[in-house]
């Protein structure tokens, strides 16, 4: 923050670079957010497990596989 508020101060471009870079690691995390949220058959036999089937050590693998 101390780092942002002095580039700031310092050289409006570097702000604006700052803000670009910003931006863009939020709508990297909102697209992995958005495909976590996604999943809807398990990736191992295909099935189409409930919220709670899913498993919890597997990602997008249901609770029958693993
Ligand atoms: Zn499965």
């Amino acid at each position: 923050m101390v780092e942002i508020t002095r580039m700031e101060t310092t050289s409006m471009t570097l702000f604006t670079n700052q803000k670009e870079v910003d931006r863009a690691i939020q709508a990297a995390v909102d697209q992995a957010e958005k495909c976590k949220g996604f999943r809807t058959h398990c990736v191992l036999c295909g099935c189409t497990p409930k919220p709670d089937q899913w498993s919890s050590q597997v990602e997008n693998a249901c609770m029958d596989c693993v």
